[in-house]
């Protein structure tokens, strides 16, 4: 070795330690790239450098930084095939490094690269590999031709183990950075997906959060209950191509039947991943659309990754991330990013979902708890899945009792009361029936109606006792009065034709006798037809009452005056005076009032005994008590005598007759006046009807 020689070895040695440094120095893959290139290639003597790496999917390589050639020469050699005939894949291949002397060498061994870049010279390409294992190539190109000596060669060896741990090492680091990244993006997207149960708006603030670190577009489409695709979001960094992009949408809304895309993802549940959206797929998706050509080549589609929403074995879903004009293709570590994303926010959704059903469920519930029908729900099986409280009140079993257990089972009357209900489908009207049951030993009437839909049978109780008890008394009360109303007719009708006839003497002492009977059933009838009229404006609210300053005690001696001179003589009439006192009412109604209840008092008592009328003060209270020692009333039906229509012997077995009307008149002008009407009574004793009135201080 010559001392030129020798000190130009030296120097490439110092060289080499210093592009060593350099790399070490280096942290990521660009810092890496840019020292091999620039004091790499120089440490080289090369005029030119490149560097080539193998994709993830190991068929193709991919250039990823050169320096020095010719921009013309490049072109087209972003990426190309493992398979190529070309030196940087022939290196990888192989593993084994090429040094070419001159472009006649390499022309000779690459017939195919003949045509391109004549007027280099030498040219070395040296495998980029650690552990043994090739992930790349780097090609040095040479301003002459070089017959690369075994010094030299060692030389480009080195530099090449050199800058295949820094790109290594600096690869790792980033893809390590890149997955820290990730975690921390999906930790925020979860956060982002549990913060609300609006999930329309936290899928769109996740769009909103994948731009532009994941994507250059994110947009998320989402199958509406009708089965129906609606785009929910979509997220770019400029908000101007965010609305032209739903316009777009508008312009060209999705087919449904689309062999690729966010429809055929939502169709078949599977993911859809284009590394590099091929040339292809676009033609096809554009068709001869000059416009819609403009447009997509605008956007500059690079790569897509769709990955559909799936929670419970149901597509919800989906969602597309874009790379575009700056996020670089997408690998298989984006594509299981995507769908980790896609699965914690379909579980967000269902969870969303889930909950609107969940608190439905309990609004219903809630309402049907407050409604007066029962409502039951039973399955098949006719167990019980919904009892609420009216159906717990009418059937006298609680929910706690009935749920879950064959209906039948808990209440027992269950067959009776629906075996005759039509069942009718969902949205048909129904069909009410009216049972008598015996519930807890007592009769009620329900009307029940029944809805058969696909998990069950829906029924609706309604106690209808009271309606059907009023509905018996008014039936009641028409036998009555028209018995009430024939009995006097029947009486003045023979009367008038005894009067009219010419075959009977009669002495003036009949025709005076029939004259007035004729005269007291008529008043008998005018009283009957006065209280239905009465009873009636009562019910309409028009009855007017003059209040004003008066002596109940007048009033009460009035009663028994005028009543003393019809009352059978079995009968003793006594009125009882405390002391002077003063109420403010309505005076004539006040009589009416207690002609009735002395009327009454007369009436049930057959057997004749005394009907006292007394009047007293208490408590600040005026006292007007009616009491004989007549038939007495059942405590079980006291509360009900002063309902419309009630008799307690509607057939009157007791040969007294009513029209059931006096004592709900009674009660309603009593309280209109501010007052009480009540009553105490000993069956077969007597009883004590109480008004009671306010005192006027
Ligand atoms: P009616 O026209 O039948 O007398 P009321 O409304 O005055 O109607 O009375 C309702 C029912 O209450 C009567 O049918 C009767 O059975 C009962 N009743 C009312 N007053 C008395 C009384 N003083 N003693 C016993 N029963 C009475």
């Amino acid at each position: 070795m010559t001392t030129t020689e020798s000190s130009d070895a030296a120097d490439r040695a110092r060289r080499l330690q210093r592009v060593a440094e350099l790399l070490a120095e280096a942290i990521t893959p660009q810092e890496v790239l840019d020292a091999i290139l620039t004091d790499g290639v120089k440490a080289a003597e090369a005029r030119a450098g490149a560097i080539g790496v193998l994709t993830e999917d190991g068929e193709n390589i991919e250039l990823l930084a050169q320096r020095g050639y010719d921009a013309s020469v490049m072109t087209g050699w972003e990426t190309f095939p493992l398979s190529a005939e070309v030196p940087m894949s022939e290196v990888i291949r192989t593993g084994e490094p090429l040094f070419l002397a001159s472009v006649a060498e390499r022309n000779e061994r690459y017939p195919a690269l003949s045509e391109q870049g004549q007027d280099g010279h030498a040219l070395v390409v040296v495998p980029l590999a650690v552990e043994g294992r090739v992930f790349g190539g780097m090609s040095l190109s040479f301003d002459r031709d070089i017959d690369f000596e075994p010094e030299r060669r060692e030389m480009k060896l080195t530099l090449a183990r050199q800058a295949a741990q820094a790109l290594a090492r600096s690869r790792l680091y980033a893809a390590e950075q890149t997955l820290r990244e990730r975690m921390t993006f999906l930790a925020e997207a979860s956060e982002l997906l549990s913060s609300s149960l609006d999930y329309n708006h936290t899928l769109s603030q996740l769009a909103r959060l994948s731009v532009p670190g994941l994507a250059d577009w994110c947009t998320i489409d989402i199958v509406s209950p009708q089965g129906e695709i609606e785009r929910l979001a979509v997220a770019h960094e400029d908000p101007e191509k965010v609305r032209w992009a739903y316009e777009l949408q508008d312009r060209y809304p999705p087919d449904p039947d689309a062999p690729t895309g966010v429809p055929h993802v939502l169709r078949s549940g599977e993911p859809e991943f284009f590394p590099t959206l091929p040339e292809e797929l676009l033609d096809e998706a554009i068709g001869d659309d000059e416009e819609l050509r403009r447009i997509i080549d605008e956007l500059g589609l690079k790569s897509t990754i769709c990955v559909p929403l799936i929670a419970r074995g149901r597509t919800l879903g989906a969602l597309t991330l874009i790379a575009a004009e700056s996020h670089p293709h997408y690998t298989q570590a984006d594509l299981a990013l995507a769908l980790e994303l896609a699965r914690r926010a379909a579980l967000a959704v269902d969870n969303a979902r889930l909950f609107g059903e969940a608190e439905r469920g309990a609004n219903a519930a809630r309402a049907l708890a407050y409604v007066a029908d029962g409502v039951v729900l039973l399955d098949h099986d006719g167990r019980v899945h919904h009892w609420n409280p009216a159906a717990a009140a009418i059937t006298g079993v609680g929910e706690d009792k009935a749920l879950g257990c064959p209906v039948a089972d808990v209440v027992s009357a269950w067959n009776a009361l629906t075996s005759h209900v039509p069942l009718v489908p969902p949205g048909a009207a129904a069909r009410p029936v009216t049972v008598p049951i015996v519930l807890e030993g007592r009769e009620r009437w329900v009307s029940v109606s029944g809805v058969e839909f696909e998990d069950g049978t829906v029924y609706a109780l309604q106690d209808v006792t009271e309606e059907h008890a009023l509905e018996k008394t008014r039936s009641d009360f028409v036998a009555t009065a028209s018995h009430e109303l024939r009995t006097p007719l029947a009486a003045v009708y023979g009367a008038v034709r005894t009067l009219r006839r010419e075959d009977v003497e009669l002495t003036s002492d009949d025709r005076a006798a029939f004259l007035e009977m004729i005269e007291s059933e008529a008043t008998r009838l005018a009283k009957i037809v006065d209280q239905i009229l009465l009873a009636g404006q009562l019910d309409a609210d028009a009855v007017e009452l003059e209040l004003t300053e008066c002596d109940p005690q007048q009033v009460a001696a009035a009663v028994l005056e005028s009543a003393s001179v019809h009352v059978p003589e079995s009968i003793d009439l006594d009125l009882d005076v405390d002391r002077a006192v003063s109420v403010r009412c309505d005076e004539n109604k006040l009589r009416q009032v207690l002609v009735n209840l002395v009327d009454n008092a007369v009436k049930y008592s057959p057997q004749g005994g005394r009907v006292e009328l007394r009047v007293r003060s208490s408590n600040g209270s005026c006292l007007i008590e009616v009491a004989d020692e007549g038939l007495g009333i059942p405590s079980d039906e006291r509360d009900r005598i002063f309902e419309k229509f009630y008799r307690l012997d509607p057939q009157q077995t007791q040969g007294v007759g009513g029209s059931g009307l006096g004592l709900y008149i009674c009660r309603e002008l009593v309280e209109r006046m501010d007052g009480r009407l009540s009553v105490e009574s000993e069956p077969g004793k007597g009883s004590r009807f109480t008004v009671e009135l306010p005192l006027r201080r």
